[in-house]
């Protein structure tokens, strides 16, 4: 067992905040079944209480101790665990209100990251973990973003590389006939979750959250969450990109002319690569001394579906 593993445990033992890798993005992970924990998560992020929290879990059996999972959940769980699957559940008192933001539901995911999984067995408690990054900024693909945010916050950080997928967990609910939507498209795609289910699920756009009042039921899915604090504008497919020295672009596949700064997710046009680059792009920017970024969308299909909603949320939900 990795020393640092073990020093990290015991600091989630204690009550303390740890750097988590995942395979989605690095986690600021607490003990999920202890209320102060739990509040230092929020306090460290600057993150409101109404933001509820999702707990990882090291496999099914400790799902079970955190919320009552229907037959169908069970099934996606087995069919995509460790994985980018969050199932939002009935909650269990083992885990504190705290967590869940006072809702009756809890959001659980198993990650498929060697390290973490580790580091749940070790301490064997369910895992709070929101991205390690403040309140409303980019989130961290790598244990120096995590550093640069939170690292005074920190017992420790486990560095374990680069995210291997670099956008968050797509987030499932079930409605009262057990019927699956998705609350927030992300690291696994409909297409698949679709395979499983047999049907494909509806997927909430931003428009219905906020036409169906979503944001009461998933509350942490506001327009504007993962922004940048340069203004952000999206391209719209015919538009030509600006130029000018206060602009810097964030482009799929092809460079771009005559601005400051220039990013591109994927010179080879690979969902999975420009997925990868996405956060780290975005903070590059972000870093670099543009006053204004333009953004164009990705192929709206597996990963982009996640891909373009990050985007849209750093426009401000434009
Ligand atoms: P984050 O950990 O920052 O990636 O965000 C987790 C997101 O999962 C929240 O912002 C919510 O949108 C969603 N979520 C967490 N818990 C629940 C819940 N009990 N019900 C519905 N959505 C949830
Ligand atoms: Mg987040």
């Amino acid at each position: 067992m990795d020393d640092l593993v073990k020093e990290a445990a015991e600091a989630i033992l204690a009550g303390k905040l740890v750097g988590m890798p995942t395979e989605t993005v690095y986690g600021l992970a607490a003990d999920a079944s202890s209320q102060e924990a739990v509040l230092a998560i929020f306090a460290a992020k600057n993150r409101p209480h109404f933001d509820p929290l999702i707990v990882h879990v090291s496999d099914i059996a400790m799902a079970e101790d955190c919320a009552l999972i229907n037959e169908l959940a069970h099934k996606l769980m087995k069919a995509f665990w460790p994985g980018p699957l969050t199932l939002v559940l009935p909650k269990r008192d083992y885990i504190p209100d705290e967590v869940s933001s006072g809702l009756d539901t809890v959001a659980l995911r198993c990650p498929n990251h060697p390290l973490a999984l580790a580091l749940i067995e070790e301490s064997k408690r369910p895992i709070a973990a929101p991205s390690a990054n403040l309140f409303g900024r980019i989130s961290p693909t790598t244990a120096e973003h995590v550093r640069e945010q939170l690292g005074d916050s920190l017992a420790c950080i486990i560095d374990g590389g680069p995210s291997s997928i670099g956008v968050e967990s797509t987030v499932i609910g079930f409605d009262a006939q057990k019927t699956v939507y998705v609350l927030r498209p992300g690291g696994l795609s409909v297409d698949a979750l679709s395979e499983v289910l047999g049907y494909e699920p509806s997927v909430k756009s931003m428009e219905a959250v906020v036409a169906e009042d979503l944001n009461s039921r998933s509350p942490g899915l506001l327009k504007s969450h993962y922004a940048p604090q340069v203004p952000v504008r999206i391209k719209g497919p015919a538009d030509e990109w600006p130029t000018g020295k206060e602009w810097g672009c964030l482009a799929f596949q092809d460079a771009v002319e005559g601005v400051a700064h220039n990013e591109i997710l994927s010179a080879n046009g690979d969902i999975t690569e420009a997925a990868q680059n996405l956060f780290a792009s975005l903070r590059r920017l972000e870093a670099s001394d543009v006053q204004q970024i333009c953004v164009e969308l990705v192929p709206e299909e597996g990963l982009g579906i996640a891909i373009n909603d990050r985007l849209k949320r750093a426009a401000g939900g434009a």
